[in-house]
């Protein structure tokens, strides 16, 4: 297992091409615009190295019997699914952000599930081909971004529909040895720093969109990859200083990218799908399952972090004791806890499928995403109703730092006399990047959008069974269980 300094070095030896604000970034290691992230992904190899945190953070490979990077799993038992989330409740916390190496995590599973029913049907052998993939992770401690939204074009269109056919990422030829795809994927968390890219398609298909039915695993820096890296909220930041920062450390949100796929060759081993369009739904909704099992962990994590700066703040301004501020931090807490309830839930409940892999409940996982499209919202409004409108009128790093303003400051922006006024500012800084910007998007439309979670939803919960419970107890339909307990009735 690398740890985090491992992780970093790793990075600076591979050269994937990545655009930003109109320049090439040349090292996404140390460059100031993509190193927060880094840094929070390094996380998830440093802490598999605290003897603390061993049993959540690293596992046994059930392909080699090695002891692995528990992000480079195959979860064998729903006690994996919930050392999954734990996980990701301590790196949200730890990190303050997205540690983005969740998605291809996600995406391998998801692959390891559905690619053994395809062999079933096809007598294919995508199933070995992902195995073999995972142990080449597994031995290496990679980390996988997991690409899935296509770009989409006209969203009321087919993929084969659409006026420009490489909308959704496509097999444009085959060859002997392998394919070639054409495309591009959107908003793909973690993939600038990333060693592979994995690809799975986005939506159902039909026979018509057959060539949109691919999967595989591409090295980041492989020919014909290209990454333009998105902008955020106040990503400007970085090149500024620090404390405006907030979380300069770690950014917030994942750095996504668009990915580009320029006629990329792809050898047939690192191929799990290709054309088998029928089983495009399964691969979706198994890696929507998975993802949406994690946000109850992840975004839980970075609500710890928020609802501690909301104390904080609380604290320096002297109101800490006011019954108002105690019961907004109580409902923040009632928030959190019951998004994590849905991770612990769906985990708990977690089945296990035929290839042997355990995957979460996935009524209960899309409830847990649900929720985090709402209740980030609800908990970072209560956070700022707390901190006050400074958050968003409080002079800058710079006027800090300049001798002309600096001691103008150090005065009147003083609450609680024992509080340095620095650290005031810096957690206010803190609640305000933790609070506002990309982040809630995040919480919004990663692992997909609200409409998804509500399509899955409904699918899932047998409605037709409610309408059947509804019938027998008004009396519509008999109750056998009645006429059980009360013969003579
Ligand atoms: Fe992982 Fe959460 Fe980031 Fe998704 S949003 S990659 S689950 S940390
Ligand atoms: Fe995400």
């Amino acid at each position: 297992m690398m740890d985090g300094k491992e992780y970093i070095e790793s990075l600076r030896k591979i050269k994937p091409v990545v655009y930003y604000m109109g320049r090439r970034i040349e090292n996404v290691a140390d460059d100031p615009a993509t190193a927060p992230h880094v840094n929070a992904a390094a996380l998830t190899y440093e802490l598999a190295h605290d003897h603390r945190y061993e049993e959540i953070m690293t596992a046994r490979s059930h392909l080699t019997g090695e002891k692995i990077n528990r992000f480079t799993h195959i979860h064998q038992s729903t006690d994996d699914l919930v050392k999954k989330v734990r996980m990701m409740r301590l790196l949200g916390q730890r990190t303050g952000s997205c540690f983005q190496r969740c998605v291809g995590f996600d995406a391998m599973n998801a692959l390891y599930i559905v690619t053994y029913n395809v062999d079933k049907k096809y007598k294919t052998d995508y199933h070995e081909r992902v195995k073999d993939f995972v142990k080449y992770v597994q031995k290496k401690d990679l980390m996988c971004a997991g690409a899935m939204t296509d770009v989409k074009g006209d969203r009321s269109l087919k993929p084969h529909q659409q006026a420009d056919p490489d909308l959704y990422v496509r097999v444009v030829r085959k060859e002997e040895g392998g394919i070639v795809v054409r495309g591009a994927k959107a908003h793909i968390t973690g993939a600038v720093n990333s060693h592979e890219i994995i690809v799975l398609p986005t939506r159902a298909l039909t026979e018509k969109d057959s060539s949109y039915a691919v999967a595989f695993a591409v090295p980041v820096d492989a020919e014909g990859v290209k990454m333009i890296f998105g902008r955020q909220t106040n990503d400007s930041r970085r090149f500024e200083g620090e404390i405006d920062c907030g979380n300069p450390k770690y950014a917030t949100v994942g750095g996504e990218a668009l990915i580009i796929f320029e006629d990329v060759f792809l050898p047939w081993e690192r191929v799990f799908m290709c054309g088998e369009y029928e089983f495009a739904a399964d691969l979706v909704e198994v890696f929507a399952t998975f993802h949406r099992q994690n946000y109850g962990g992840c975004k839980v994590g970075v609500a710890d972090a928020l609802i501690g700066a909301a104390a904080c703040v609380a604290e320096y301004n002297g109101v800490a004791n006011a019954p108002h501020i105690i019961d907004k931090i109580t409902e923040m807490i009632h928030l959190a806890e019951t998004c994590w309830s849905c991770s612990l839930a769906c985990s708990y409940e977690g089945i296990k499928t035929p290839s042997g892999a355990y995957m979460p409940n996935p009524l209960l996982a899309n409830v847990t995403k649900l929720n985090i499209t709402r209740f980030p919202y609800e908990w970072s409004r209560l956070a700022h109703d707390i901190a006050g409108g400074i958050i968003a009128t409080m002079p800058s790093e710079k006027d800090y730092k300049n001798p002309e303003t600096r001691e103008l400051i150090e005065k009147y922006l003083k609450g609680y006399a024992e509080i340095p006024t620095e650290h005031r500012i810096r957690m206010l800084r803190l609640l305000e990047n933790l609070s506002m910007g990309s982040g809630l998007i995040e919480s919004m439309h990663g692992a997909g959008s609200p409409q998804a979670q509500k399509i899955m939803m409904l699918r899932r919960s047998d409605l037709d069974k409610k309408k059947e419970i509804a019938r027998v107890l008004s009396g519509i339909v008999e109750d056998e269980l009645h006429k059980k307990i009360r013969p003579s009735n």
